[in-house]
């Protein structure tokens, strides 16, 4: 069995190919930026033969994904469609976010229909974004689920980088739904969406530096220092990284039981102030860091949209990882890779 799977350096995708790569069953494709980001990723996983790449430069470009569909499309059975911006860093949001997210989704969509004929499966990574704009979700009289949809306009979210980038996982799940039908395609379709996403990278070598969006969250206040004041920019639902793999794979082995869902990947709430809480307790970081109020966000979920995804919780059935555990995981391989340990 063969899955194909876009933006494979991302920190989500690399533990779907970790997963993968255990299970014995699968052989994956990674689409990849460069023959250097191959090399290096390659050398991760011990050059397991299991493991190739094609190049795909820019997702931007809606043609970027014909060539390597023509060339191995008929022997893909599943494709996972990780690739898309995540991060606040841009200048103009539609070029950068919604653009890439948008025409991204479509390319790789209109290639496994045209290329894969054997395809059985296809799943996207979406977000909760997708689920909810960043307003509605700070309102607590709201209640969001499977069926919820982000109504941002797109005049208002080319506004400011956390809104572009909103929109354009909302545009580009919807682009998936909306091919899906049009062109009538043969195979299961599944949308994991993941609100933030934490845990430890794949590997100890990424665990530096500037990580990725939403670990670089619990990185800045594990180099904190006692004076920093907590404030309470960042309120919203978390899942660890490990859990969010487990949920791009099971539609894998499920096709039927999972086609058509979207799975709302949120294993509870948190603030900033819930985040330093639990690294308080880390021995190593005691005293080191910022403090802020302890548990001023003990009853975050008050304060917040409700999140029912009951459903996703019984398609799945597997328990979702606790914040202190994800918090704590993420924090211990930054202090290991540092040496702080
Ligand atoms: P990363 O930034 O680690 O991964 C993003 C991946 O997309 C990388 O492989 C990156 O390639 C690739 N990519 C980005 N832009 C382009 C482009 N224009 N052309 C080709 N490839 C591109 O982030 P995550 O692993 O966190 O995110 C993966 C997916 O999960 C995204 O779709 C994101 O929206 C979604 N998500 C993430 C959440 C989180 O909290 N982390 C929450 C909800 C959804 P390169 O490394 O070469 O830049």
């Amino acid at each position: 069995q063969t899955v194909f799977l876009s933006g494979i350096t991302g920190y989500i995708a690399q533990h779907i190919t970790k997963d993968l790569l255990e299970t014995g069953k699968f052989k994956i494709i990674g689409s990849i930026r460069s023959e250097e980001k191959a090399k290096a990723l390659a050398a991760n996983f011990n050059n397991n033969a299991d493991l190739s790449f094609v190049y795909v430069k820019d997702v931007a470009d809606p043609a970027a994904f014909d060539e390597s569909f023509k060339e191995h499309g008929a022997k893909i059975d599943y494709v996972i469609h990780s690739a898309s911006p995540f991060h606040f860093n841009v200048t103009d949001v539609n070029k950068d976010l919604i653009v890439p997210a948008e025409i991204g989704s479509a390319g790789i969509f209109k290639a496994s229909v045209k290329y894969a004929p054997n395809l059985k499966h296809f799943v996207v990574t979406s977000s909760y974004a997708a689920v909810s704009d960043a307003a509605s979700d700070l309102d607590s009289s709201k209640t969001f689920n499977e069926e919820s949809w982000n109504t941002g306009s797109f005049e208002d979210a080319i506004k400011n980088p956390v809104d572009g980038y909103y929109y354009s996982k909302t545009v580009a799940e919807k682009t998936i739904w909306k091919l899906a039908k049009e062109l009538d395609a043969k195979f299961g379709v599944t949308a994991v969406n993941p609100s933030f996403v934490f845990g430890p990278q794949c590997f100890d070598s990424a665990a530096t530096g500037t990580l990725n969006t939403s670990c670089e969250f619990i990185n800045g206040f594990v180099h904190s220092s006692p004076t920093d004041e907590v404030n309470g920019t960042i309120k919203g639902g978390f899942i660890d990284v490990r859990d969010v793999s487990k949920a791009h794979v099971a539609p894998l082995l499920n096709s039927s039981k999972f086609n058509g869902q979207r799975l709302i990947m949120s294993s509870a709430r948190f603030g900033n102030q819930s985040l330093v809480d639990v690294l308080n307790e880390i021995p190593q970081l005691k005293g080191k860091i910022a403090v802020g109020t302890p548990h001023r966000d003990d009853n975050v979920a008050s304060e917040l949209a409700a999140v029912n995804n009951d459903k996703t919780k019984e398609l799945l059935g597997f328990e979702f990882t606790s914040l202190k555990k994800t918090v704590t995981d993420t924090a211990l391989q930054i202090l290991k890779v540092e040496g702080k340990l």
